[in-house]
């Protein structure tokens, strides 16, 4: 029995091989940043950086990891303990306090990681008698906390305004107390924006509360920085707001939750992620001080970034690529074949630049693509490096 089982396992691995799906870890052995040096072959090289949440150039902030540093000599490296027991700090409270002050709450709370949050968000507030009404293209936490849920469970089709009255007409129909809109505010493969003003007035026409996972816009969307909700003018109508520390703010790692006092007060008392996982350290959360800090401050950041995103664009269109439209900082050049667009990736390492082929089941068969993603701390010549590696792979491809 117990050979059984390994040899399925080959098998499994096998299949994912042979399907050209299985995933390698390239290994980095610098710091994380628009430049980076790894392992490619055996050898250690310096490429480009293209592909890494990194949206404001955070990760390797020389004030960031003074400030980790200074906090961990004054409060030790763990906290060995959930956060009722005794793992709550002064950092720990501060750093949701001026989460929810920058995003415009009550209150937060942290976790582990967003996928912990929108992990255990769902089951301590709705019940069988609710209703969760969620994006087809909603992120995998989303859909792994909305299993855990008893609530009734309807999907629309991405950004699909039609189908989310027709679902929320349905949920009506089934008697549903209280009705959940749950979306991402921006969908990661396309880094296409939530329609989230025609969203809240259908929330608000059929009385349902809304939910955005901003994880791929806190820090740089919006007028400054406080996300998609601000961006499309409707920050003050979102019920419940959850984040990463693991992309703009920082790229360290840790989660949130905004919402009102009792809300976050009632998660701290149920959310099961929360109740029964370890307190995010200290270094981390005086890392996070800081960064709250310079996103406040960082207009000109967010300013280089969408300057580089538009570089890129205007560049890369005219070459002849086939870009997504759009104007967040996601720019997925289409390559629609899932070999391909593995083959461009592979050219561009030789050109010195670190990009990922995405293919099924991460999108659509026959919708591969190189998704890149730019950073603030990207030079103009490190953009205009990046477009001219993409046009020499892609003659070599055949993809221009
Ligand atoms: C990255 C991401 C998450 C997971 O965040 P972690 O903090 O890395 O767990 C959740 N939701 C969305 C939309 C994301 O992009």
């Amino acid at each position: 029995m117990r050979d059984e089982f390994y040899s399925r396992i080959d098998a499994t691995l096998a299949d994912l091989r042979e399907q050209g799906l299985e995933k390698i870890e390239r290994q980095i052995t610098s710091p994380q940043g628009p430049e980076i040096e790894v392992n490619h072959n055996g050898k250690t090289v310096r490429v480009l950086n293209f592909c890494a949440n990194n949206y404001l150039g955070l990760a390797d902030h020389p004030e960031i990891v003074a400030a980790a540093k200074s906090t961990m000599d004054e409060y030790g490296f763990g906290m060995a303990s959930v956060r009722f027991i005794c793992g709550t700090t002064d950092l720990h409270r501060r750093v949701e306090k001026e989460i929810a002050n920058f995003l415009g709450y009550e209150d937060s709370i942290l976790f582990a990681a967003c996928f912990d949050a929108n992990g255990g968000v769902f089951e301590p507030l709705l019940g069988k008698e609710d209703a969760i009404i969620s994006d087809a293209l909603n992120h995998a936490s989303i859909i792994d906390g909305v299993r855990l849920c008893k609530a009734k469970r309807y999907r629309f089709a991405n950004s699909d305004m039609d189908d989310l009255r027709k679902q929320l007409e349905q949920a009506n129909a089934d008697g549903a107390r209280t009705k959940l809109i749950v979306t991402d505010g921006v969908f990661s493969m396309d880094g296409y924006i939530a329609k989230l003003d025609k969203l809240c007035a259908l929330a608000d026409e059929f009385d349902a509360l809304v939910m955005v996972d901003d994880c791929h816009a806190t820090g740089f969307m919006g007028p400054h920085g406080e996300g998609a909700p601000a961006h499309c003018g409707v920050a003050k109508r979102v019920d419940i707001l959850t984040g990463t520390l693991g992309k703009a703010l920082g790229g360290g790692m840790g989660g949130y939750i905004c919402a009102t006092k009792e809300v976050v007060h009632l998660l701290r008392n149920r959310a099961r992620p929360y109740l029964f996982s370890n307190a995010l350290t200290p270094a981390l959360l005086g890392a996070t001080l800081k960064t709250l800090e310079l996103v406040r401050d960082g207009d000109g950041l967010r300013k280089q970034l969408f300057r580089n995103a538009e570089r890129f664009r205007a560049q890369m269109t005219e070459a002849g690529f086939d870009l997504l439209p759009g104007e967040h900082p996601i720019i997925p050049v289409m390559i629609y074949d899932a070999r391909k667009a593995g083959e461009m990736a592979a050219a561009l390492m030789e050109e010195g630049v670190y990009v990922t082929a995405f293919s099924f089941p991460v999108v659509p068969h026959d919708k591969a693509r190189i998704r890149t993603q730019m950073c603030a701390a990207h030079t103009d010549e490190q953009v205009d490096k990046a477009v001219t590696a993409f046009i020499k792979a892609g003659k070599q491809v055949g993809v221009i």
